[in-house]
């Protein structure tokens, strides 16, 4: 809303009625094979001369970034938090076949392979409830936990895809089809990645306030 602003104060939010004249839901926009309903839907909107009144504007005009950047550290916690549901999900899937499938004469679960999966999984998914334990303890004490929300997000993100996509390979052809929730599951973690900031930029974020904390002499301590 202001371009000569400084860039964190450009941008504002606006509350746009849904019903208002102007507005128009061009179409869902398909993500990885599945339209989506409701909530999960994500659509294509077209804004066409349209006039709301000035006191629409949440909070000041300029506050759209800081806005956003409030919302987001909580909501970035809480995507893992779901993750952190899904990877269980995921990993009993992943023991139970494990122990019924038989295949080259015994259980896969004798297959040690398959037990690597398993406690790479179990280690994996420990760290990730520690580490967001960790942020989550410190946002309840008034920190932002930039640095642990975003190592939480991208490094949840890896192991949610990996925890599933070994589960999927311990059903076989049977993790590629819908008659479990693996599939679905798959499709879904690949999102993870990419939304509320791709894994390369909470990387960058990470690394530059790691690096500037040596770079004033105080180096970083893992509390
Ligand atoms: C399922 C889903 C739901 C979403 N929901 C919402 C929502 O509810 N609200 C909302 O506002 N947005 C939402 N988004 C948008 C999402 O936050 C953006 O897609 C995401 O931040 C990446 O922005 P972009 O797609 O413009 O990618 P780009 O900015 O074009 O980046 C493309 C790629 O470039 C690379 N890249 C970018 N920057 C850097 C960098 N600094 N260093 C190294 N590499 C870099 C990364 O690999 C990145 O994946 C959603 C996205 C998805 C997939």
């Amino acid at each position: 809303t202001d371009p000569d602003a400084p860039p964190h104060r450009r941008m504002s939010q606006i509350l746009v009625p849904a019903d208002a004249d102007g507005v128009e839901v061009v179409r869902p926009i398909p993500t990885m094979g599945h339209t989506g309903r409701g909530w999960t839907t994500h659509c294509e909107v077209r804004y066409t001369g349209v006039r709301v009144p000035v006191e629409n504007v949440l909070g000041e005009p300029g506050d759209g970034f800081r806005i956003a950047q409030k919302r987001l550290g909580p909501g970035r916690i809480h995507h893992v938090m779901r993750w952190l549901g899904q990877m269980q999900r995921a990993f009993e899937l992943m023991c139970t076949r494990a122990l019924e499938r038989e295949a080259f004469g015994g259980p896969l679960a004798e297959k040690q392979t398959v037990q690597n999966w398993i406690a790479d999984s179990a280690a994996e998914i420990q760290a990730c409830r520690l580490m967001t334990l960790d942020a989550a303890h410190k946002i309840d004490g008034g920190d932002e936990a930039r640095v642990e929300v975003s190592v939480i997000k991208f490094y949840a993100a890896r192991v949610l895809h990996d925890v599933i996509d070994r589960a999927v390979q311990v059903h076989g052809a049977l993790g590629l089809t819908d008659g479990t929730p693996l599939a679905r599951m798959y499709r879904d973690a690949r999102g993870a990645r990419i939304y509320d900031g791709p894994d390369e930029v909470h990387r960058m974020v990470v690394s530059r306030r790691i690096l500037k904390a040596f770079a004033a002499g105080d180096g970083w301590s893992f509390t």
